[in-house]
């Protein structure tokens, strides 16, 4: 079976920038691993340091060392200390992980100094596990930045060391669960296995009984073999063995071997040992073991740990011949298990959600810090567009160390103490400053970029009135705006001024855009020289009087549609205030004044009665006159008059109308307040979602409503109280319905803290089953008080069903076909408690810490006042045979919600209409076809006339049959308007290898994987095990020469696909299977 060979590769990928010298031996990977005994217990142990990219410190503060009175950390001490004592002893090994510390350390060290280390990579003593900028958090983290950062940091890898720094095992030693999506990530970049530390404790208890701890891992039931990965969940999550961390941070006894000291204790700390690795191999298959040596921001002195574990190896070598101890790497110990010719359980679902105990769920952090979520999304919204700008316009080298800037905050932003909201509150500062600054410094790259693609055809650098337009630096000023909270200096402040809209999506779409404005009449030019159709809408009372940190004058919003944005294109619009009479230059006075917050005590009243009751009210109440509805010829949203909150929702199809009864409203959970002593006394934290009860409250049961109408847009202002309020909208032409929820400050008054959520009610039978997205991509179905892999203890019956909605959830009525889809422009936990329920957690304030390391409470505060947060939910209903169905519908939806055009402002002072219109006002930067099911995923400079091209087939097999999951093909050719295409090579996922380099490891598994996992869970499910076949079978996995899916694929009825091509008939034309992504390296030359 052991047919595949292990050599290291001896070629270096890609031109690396340095390579290791010449004379280094090169040793690394599987042949510098320690041999193992077939006849003994291998202990692994593996030296590591968990280095937060920012947590309880920034990550300066962590990088340096400083503030330590916070926290003794400092990651500069820890790489130069285990340096020097890598270099002492061959036999030594150390696992580093983050790159963004690495990168940091790297450019502080002098040229014998990277010798050294590089020497060290090159014999595999200094190994690197993981190797992303960060270690990702997997829950709130989108698949998007999650693959940006993970190339950032093996890029960072191969260019500095090559061949010997590209990491072979995954290590998500901290992250909070585990998400599938992941796992289809790490296999398809290479990665040879993948360790966990965290997992639920009711999993852990029946692996550790039933020896399933190791398993293979199918990430993606549509790529199916490709994306399988052996995963190992460790014994001690990071930790040493008690007794046995031997770091400066720590207390425990070193080991004393002189016999002649009373305090010598070899012969107990042996025995101790000895028992801890009795206990840890009675739970796993193989004669192999990993014991992980490190923990949080150990080894700044690493001498500490190596004198002891020399000392800890040789004596219990000597003493128990039974037992192997080695110093090994996370590499070296997946190879064992791979030697080792044992048989593996299988996994298809993911680690979801992750509880700690009882009543410990961390399923608070999937919304916690909303904000800084939303802020964040918006970043890798802005560097995809930075990237492709950069890509396709040829800048300058200086605009590339401005690019890096987003590219690495980016990659900080995924750490798992950041996107999570988990770190202290400065902490978040920090991180909005760093995130800040790239996308500043990216702004920079936009502008030179636009203003290249703009001047084509213009005289705009010749005009003499300012010497500085002739030189290279000059860029037309573009700024960006705060438009979620409706606040633009330029839009509120000029009479005349541009907007530039950038679409970052492979397709051509239509969006509405809001300028927030001062005036009552403008003028929008196209850039056919067409005046735009508009409208001006007031922005809601309920948006001025909570956004109280607003530094804006504007009081109404100018809404209009663009039009066949063009793909990786813009249009521009020239905006010219028509009645200048009036600027209002402060707000109603009613707008300041503060209303009482301490209203909602008496507010929060028990939901007296059952929202299902309501949608029999309003469902008789359709035929209503009275009823208050907004829409348009698609889509109808009609208030119940009676409750004053939606009563169901209609949708209209080839003059057919279907109505369908939903009640939406928002409620909150009072968190739990507790000293955490013990698991029943937790309190609901940054970490925890706790309730006190598993009835959440309504906040008033009498909303105010108010109706705004108009050519382009219909809304509904609703008020729930002073601090709650959301705008219900539907704009011309569009399929769906916008609840853009306004939520803050959460009233802390009464000292309860409160968790905030947005709910949705039909009528649909959904058999305690939804599903929720992975990291924004594949669907996974959940079952109400279920796990997959074993019988759940249900201890925490709302937060213990709460999973991660990175973009969507929904619930289907099987019966009839009827689906409902919710789409968030953030990461949020989300349910279905109740049939036909959905439920999203859009805000949270909390009292309490909830004893997981923070040591804050998630208060967040913004001059002094609660946070305020805003959002949005997109809701899609439906019936599968729709003209376009539900899932389909929402797919491309959330795609466009992710990569919005990108809305940039020049102010009329800078670029008069007679300038303007000498502009080249339009540009399309795909000039060939797209298929619909293509997702342009990657589009950036790469090395030297590179760039760095991935293609994604966003669909799943079962999502559109015979449509838009058939397979696809694109013409890489003629793709782009601006690159010439020299030459195309694939390399995997993460861009770190040739395609035709990989080599994948073939694991021998109990049972077959199920063809659908989705389609084998199901209510009735005998959760004891997900045994389906008996059988045992090899799995094969052959390289990806041979895709292991084309056997039974769909070749036939491409039916949007006009042309048929060939594969391999021409080299630039390549195919997508469903899920599917493509990377490659593409030599260009600018047209
Ligand atoms: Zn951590």
């Amino acid at each position: 079976m052991k047919i595949l060979s292990f050599v290291a590769f001896s070629i270096f990928i890609f031109v690396i920038e340095s390579r290791p010298n010449e004379n280094v031996k090169q040793t690394c990977g599987y042949d510098s691993c320690h041999p193992t005994k077939s006849d003994a217990i291998n202990v692994h142990l593996v030296p590591h340091t968990h280095d937060d990219v920012g947590w309880l410190k920034t990550v300066d503060q962590y990088y340096y060392g400083s503030r330590n009175n916070i926290n003794k950390a400092g990651v500069q001490y820890i790489l130069d200390s285990v340096v020097d004592e890598l270099i002492k002893d061959p036999v030594r090994r150390f696992v580093y992980v983050e790159s963004a510390y690495f990168d940091k350390w790297w450019s502080d060290q002098n040229d014998q100094r990277r010798h050294h280390v590089k020497r060290l990579v090159a014999e595999g003593r200094l190994e690197f596990a993981g190797g992303a900028w960060s270690m990702n958090d997997e829950a709130a983290a989108h698949y998007h930045s999650v693959l940006d950062q993970l190339t950032w940091g093996l890029r960072f890898l191969n260019d500095t060391f090559g061949e010997c720094g590209r990491p072979k095992a995954g290590w998500q030693i901290d992250p909070f669960g585990h998400s599938r999506e992941l796992a289809n990530m790490w296999s398809l970049s290479g990665f040879d296995g993948l360790l966990l530390g965290r997992v639920d404790y009711q999993d852990r208890r029946r692996r550790s009984n039933s020896k399933e701890l190791e398993m293979l891992w199918r990430g993606s039931d549509d790529l199916g073999v490709g994306s399988d990965i052996m995963t190992g969940i460790m014994f001690n999550t990071y930790s040493p063995p008690p007794g046995f961390c031997f770091d400066i941070l720590c207390t425990d006894e070193p080991i004393i071997d002189n016999p002649n000291s009373p305090d010598y204790n070899v012969d107990k700390m042996v025995e101790n040992f000895l028992e801890y690795v009795n206990d840890a191999q009675s739970v796993y298959k193989t004669n192999n073991i990993i014991i992980t040596m490190g923990g949080d921001f150990t080894y700044q002195n690493a001498n500490l740990w190596y004198k002891n574990m020399d000392k800890l190896i040789k004596y219990v070598n000597e003493r128990e011949p039974k037992v192997n101890l080695l110093y090994s790497t996370p590499a070296c110990y997946i190879k064992s298990l791979y030697d080792s010719n044992a048989i593996w359980p299988v996994k298809q679902d993911d680690f979801f959600p992750y509880a700690s105990d009882e009543h410990a769920y961390w399923t608070g952090y999937f919304t916690s810090r909303p904000t800084f979520k939303y802020y964040e999304r918006r970043g890798n919204n802005f560097l995809q567009v930075c990237k492709q700008l950069y890509a396709m316009t040829n800048l300058n080298a200086r605009d590339k160390v401005d690019l890096n800037m987003l590219r690495t905050a980016m990659g900080i932003m995924q750490h798992h103490d950041a996107i999570t909201g988990t770190e202290k509150q400065n902490v978040a500062k920090d991180y909005e400053r760093i995130l800040e600054n790239g996308i500043q410094d990216c702004l920079v790259v936009v502008q030179e970029a636009m203003t290249k693609l703009m001047s084509e055809k213009s005289e705009l650098y010749e005009t003499p009135s300012s010497s500085e337009s002739n030189s290279k630096d000059y860029y037309l000023p573009m700024t960006l705006c705060q438009l979620n909270a409706s606040e633009c200096v330029i839009s509120e402040t000029n009479d005349n001024f541009v907007v530039t809209v950038y679409n970052p999506l492979g397709h051509t779409i239509d969006d509405y855009i809001r300028l927030p404005i001062a005036g009552n009449t403008y003028d929008v030019t196209s850039a056919s020289g067409e005046k735009v159709e508009t409208q001006i809408v007031a922005i809601s009372e309920n948006v001025l009087n909570q956004l109280k940190t607003r530094n804006s004058i504007a009081t109404k919003e100018l809404v209009f549609l663009v039009e066949k944005l063009p793909r990786l294109g813009y249009k521009s619009f020239y905006v010219q205030k028509t009645n200048s009479s009036e600027i209002q230059t402060k707000r109603p006075s009613t707008y300041n004044k503060l209303e009482s917050r301490k209203k909602h005590a008496s507010e929060g009243t028990k939901l007296n009665h059952e929202s299902r009751n309501k949608i029999k009210n309003s469902h008789s109440n359709l035929s209503n006159e009275q009823s208050l509805t907004i829409g348009n010829e698609y889509i109808q949203v009609s208030m119940d008059p009676n409750t004053g909150y939606v009563g169901s929702i209609s949708q209209i199809e080839n003059n057919k109308t279907t109505t369908f009864p939903l009640v939406q409203e928002i409620l909150f959970y009072e968190g739990m307040s507790g000293n955490n002593n013990v698991s029943e006394n937790r309190a609901s934290g940054a970490y925890i979602f706790r309730p006190k009860s598993a009835e959440p409250l309504l906040i008033t049961d009498k909303p105010i409503n108010k109706v705004v109408k108009g050519k382009l847009v219909e809304e509904i202002h609703q008020r729930f109280s002073d601090w709650a309020s959301q705008i219900i909208r539907v704009y011309r032409d569009r399929g769906y319905v916008e609840f853009e929820w306004l939520i803050g400050p959460i009233p802390i008054e009464d000292k309860v803290g409160k968790e905030v959520i947005s709910r949705f009610t039909t009528d649909f039978k959904s058999e305690n089953t939804f599903y929720t997205d992975s990291n924004g991509r594949q669907l996974l179905k959940r079952i109400l008080n279920k796990r997959p892999t074993w019988k759940l203890d249900v201890h925490e019956p709302v937060s213990g069903n709460y999973y991660p909605v990175t973009s969507m959830i929904s619930i289907k009525d099987e019966s009839s076909k009827k689906s409902l889809f919710v789409l968030t422009d953030r990461s949020q936990g989300g349910s279905s408690l109740k049939d036909g329920q959905i439920e999203l957690m859009v805000h949270r304030r909390l009292l309490h810490d909830d004893a997981f390391g923070v040591e804050e409470a998630l208060n967040e505060t913004e001059n002094g006042l609660g946070l305020v947060a805003r959002g949005t939910h997109y809701l899609v209903i439906g019936k599968d045979d729709d003209n376009v169905p539900p899932l389909v519908f929402s797919k491309i939806l959330a795609l466009s919600k992710l990569l919005q055009p990108a809305v940039l402002f020049t102010s009329g002072d800078n670029l008069t209409m007679l300038e303007w219109k000498q502009n080249k006002n339009e540009f399309n930067g795909i000039s060939s076809f797209l298929p619909p099911n293509v997702h342009l995923l990657t589009l950036e400079p790469w090395k030297g006339k590179s760039v760095l091209l991935r293609l994604e087939h966003f669909f799943q097999k079962k999502d559109s049959p015979d449509a838009l999951s058939n397979p696809a093909t694109v013409d890489l050719e003629q793709l782009f308007s601006k690159l010439k295409i020299l030459s195309v090579r694939e390399t995997n996922l993460a861009a770190n290898l040739w395609k035709s380099d990989m080599n994948k490891m073939e694991w021998t598994t109990e049972e077959d994987m199920a063809e659908e996992f989705n389609d084998k869970y199901n209510p009735d499910y005998d959760s004891e095990r997900l045994r389906i076949f008996d059988e045992p079978s090899v799995l094969m996995m052959n390289g990806f020469e041979k895709s292991p899916y084309t056997v039974g694929r769909r070749d036939k009825n491409y039916n949007f696909l006009k042309k048929k091509i060939k594969r391999d008939e021409n080299k630039f034309v390549i195919s997508l299977d469903p899920m599917e992504i493509k990377t490659f390296v593409v030599e260009v030359e600018f047209r």
